[in-house]
């Protein structure tokens, strides 16, 4: 079923009628008890009652046996899985960015595969002098900042694994993404509060600000923060005075060489370049290609679908997809492409393509602005390189140092290696799409939070805790 944009208003106006009227940031808020907020189902109009009712809600999670932790996960998986077309259709309408299936295979693959509570590991010590036991212990109530281009996926897989790790979390989406996530967000505390007896576990500012971000910055009762978006949020995480788990931008490179199977590449950039019109933080941005093989590649990707631009065609496309902002005026995505088909692009262009086309590429030089800017949109540049060395080196200056993903197409496993010791990127990708390296097609676990600037890799619930360790003197070795 898809949801019109007044009925996903009337469904949020209809959950904060039902919780009561929005206090101000800055008016008192504090009620007599944080019971009080119970039957809210996660849904504030302000920082200071989503943190207390999340403290709330963690002191009672804390009270449960880990199976109700995995009962609420479970909980969350389900309402994922089974509700993935309306709240994934929900978000595209919303948002108007990306694709609708991808929208709803998002929800979908993190209902499946987010890690959940098996990934908290005990380590023991056991010797002469007794045994240590090494704990993963909760923070409490953890801050997320969550991106537009994938509102609800990130509050998801964030909940997902935060909880597993015994917390609860306040969310302060971004402004465009927030009708989605409040939707979202309700669902989950009904079914939780109705199966599991606790409610706000996910809570939501509605009416997300930058000063209600600040808010939950600097609230005392928030222990950690995590933030999953561009730039500007990480320095303001960063700047918090708390430990913040950084999520942060990214440009991923691809490198193709000689020896690479061109046919294999050009579907792999295809399927990760395009999918989801580009949004993904993973998602190939720019391709160097060495140059033996560089009209191959460029006839592989032809044969594979995407449609190529000319050179008029590009520029023309770049005068309205790319533009300045700042006091230095530097190259930005326009917010009007971003996200958009690859039909829409190509009309920028002055091209009509099949509607079975879901990526425009062309050839630029390397300082052209589509290879620099993280454009979030289905347009390739491709650049022609001297070797792999001059391939590998203009991919390490463009990634821009972010050290989130970089992908070669190569069956050469010293320029592999070569690569990915010079990138020194959190996801590397060999031989296949960016999201292979997150185990859809590939090895390994789900998070759309991928933290490459504070060091935590791929979020995970260990991601989310305390270590502790408990010590037993001299006893209690009983081998
Ligand atoms: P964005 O940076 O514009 O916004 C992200 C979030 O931060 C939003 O909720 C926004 O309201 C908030 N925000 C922005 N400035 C802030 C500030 N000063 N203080 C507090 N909050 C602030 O990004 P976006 O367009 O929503 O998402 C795309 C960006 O996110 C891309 O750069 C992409 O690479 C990145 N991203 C990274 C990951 C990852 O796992 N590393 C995942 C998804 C997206």
């Amino acid at each position: 079923m898809q949801l019109d944009e007044n009925t996903i208003r009337s469904v949020v106006a209809q959950v904060l009628a039902e919780v009561g009227p929005m206090p101000s940031l800055s008016g008192p808020s504090m009620p007599d008890s944080a019971n009080a907020f119970e039957g809210s189902h996660g849904i504030f109009g302000n920082a200071s009652d989503a943190v207390t009712a999340a403290r709330r809600a963690f002191e009672q999670l804390r009270e449960r046996p880990m199976e109700d932790r995995k009962r609420v996960i479970d909980i969350i998986r389900k309402i994922s899985i089974e509700n993935c077309e309306e709240l994934g259709l929900m978000e595209m309408r919303e948002t108007g960015i990306g694709r609708p299936e991808h929208k709803i295979e998002k929800l979908r693959a993190l209902g499946e595969l987010s890690p959940g509570t098996e990934f908290l590991q005990t380590k023991a010590f056991s010797g002469d002098h007794g045994l240590a036991i090494i704990e993963r212990a909760p923070f409490g109530v953890i801050a997320a900042i969550t991106p537009v281009t994938h509102s609800l996926p990130t509050i998801t897989g964030n909940a997902v694994s935060m909880i597993a790790g015994g917390n609860a979390v306040v969310v302060n989406p971004h402004p465009s993404g927030r009708l989605v996530a409040v939707e979202g967000v309700r669902r989950f505390n009904e079914e939780i509060a109705r199966e599991v007896g606790i409610d706000n576990l996910i809570c939501v500012i509605a009416e997300p600000t930058l000063e209600s971000a600040a808010e939950l910055f600097g609230h005392r009762d928030v222990a950690l923060i995590c933030v999953t978006g561009g730039p500007a949020v990480g320095r303001a995480a960063l700047n918090s005075g708390k430990r913040a788990i950084v999520a942060g931008p990214g440009n991923p490179p691809v490198v193709v060489d000689e020896t690479a199977d061109l046919d294999n590449a050009a579907r792999c950039i295809i399927q990760g370049g395009a999918y989801d019109n580009n949004l993904l933080c993973i998602a190939e941005k720019e391709v160097f290609v060495v140059d033996s093989v560089f009209d191959d590649m460029m006839a592989a990707m032809r044969r594979a679908g995407a449609v190529q631009l000319d050179q008029a065609q590009i520029a023309k496309l770049t005068s309205v997809a790319i533009t300045q902002v700042g006091d230095d005026n530097h190259d930005a995505a326009a917010k009007d492409y971003i996200g958009k088909d690859a039909a829409v692009l190509a009309a920028a262009a002055g091209v009509k393509v099949p509607e079975s086309c879901e990526l425009v590429f062309g050839e630029t030089d390397e300082h052209h602005p589509f290879v620099s800017v993280e454009q979030m949109m289905p347009f390739i540049p491709f650049v022609r390189a001297r070797d792999v060395d001059h391939a590998i080196a203009m991919a390490k200056h463009y990634e821009h140092g972010f050290r989130h993903t970089a992908i070669i197409h190569s069956r050469n496993v010293h320029n592999m290696t070569k690569m990915g010791k010079e990138l020194d990127t959190t996801l590397y990708v060999k031989n296949g799409p960016c999201m292979a390296s997150l185990g859809l097609g590939g090895e390994g676990y789900l998070s759309f939070s991928i933290a490459g600037p504070t060091g935590e890799g791929v979020t995970t619930p260990d991601t989310f805790t305390r270590e502790r360790r408990c010590s037993m003197i001299d006893e209690l070795r009983v081998v």
